[in-house]
């Protein structure tokens, strides 16, 4: 049996991103699908929000930054966004890693943008809060961003390390 991995369902093809559409990443669905079978989760669709939906984004302190609506809304959706990552990190126990779509406000990994006050530039300095609560709840798991599984060196070992959690969860079952 191949070992299941969470993955941001836009990669899967599923039409959940902000403007109906996805990012269906052939790496992924054509490359690594002979490695392991798909778990797909988008936040904040799961949150409740609304397909297509008003982009989000995070505001503030690029350490602790919020997530909030970019026209119209003051809504702050961090605390829907966290729990969910917190939930779904105790929920789903039996997967062996995760594969994040970058840049994302609930799902990058890294160098997201933080937007800062009124004519500010945003700096790239944020992780996604769905990810980061997520991945403190499973600091051992395996995830990577799919934009850098793009260089063969970092996927091979990407692989490697899934197969090796696969392996020492086997043995604690
Ligand atoms: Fe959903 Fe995450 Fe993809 Fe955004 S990046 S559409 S929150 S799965």
């Amino acid at each position: 049996r191949k070992p299941r991995l969470a993955i941001s369902a836009c990669l899967t093809g599923l039409n959940v991103r902000y403007n109906a559409g996805h990012k269906a990443s052939s790496l992924c669905l054509d490359l690594l699908d002979e490695h392991f079978d798909w778990v797909p989760l988008c936040p904040e669709v799961a949150i409740g929000l609304g397909t297509p939906r008003e982009p989000i984004r995070l505001v503030g302190d690029p350490e602790h930054p919020v997530v909030t609506g970019t026209l119209n809304s003051t809504t702050d959706f961090t605390g829907p966004l966290r729990e969910y990552g917190e939930q779904m990190a105790e929920q789903i126990d039996d997967i062996c890693g995760y594969i994040f779509m970058q840049k994302s406000p609930s799902c990058g990994l890294e160098r997201v943008k933080v937007y800062q006050d009124e004519g500010r530039p945003a700096q790239r300095a944020g992780r996604g809060v769905y990810a980061a609560a997520f991945c403190a709840r499973r600091p051992d798991l395996p995830v990577e961003e799919e934009g850098r599984l793009h260089d063969p060196v970092l996927r091979e070992n990407f692989i490697a390390r899934v197969y090796t959690y696969a392996d020492w969860q086997s043995q604690l079952r």
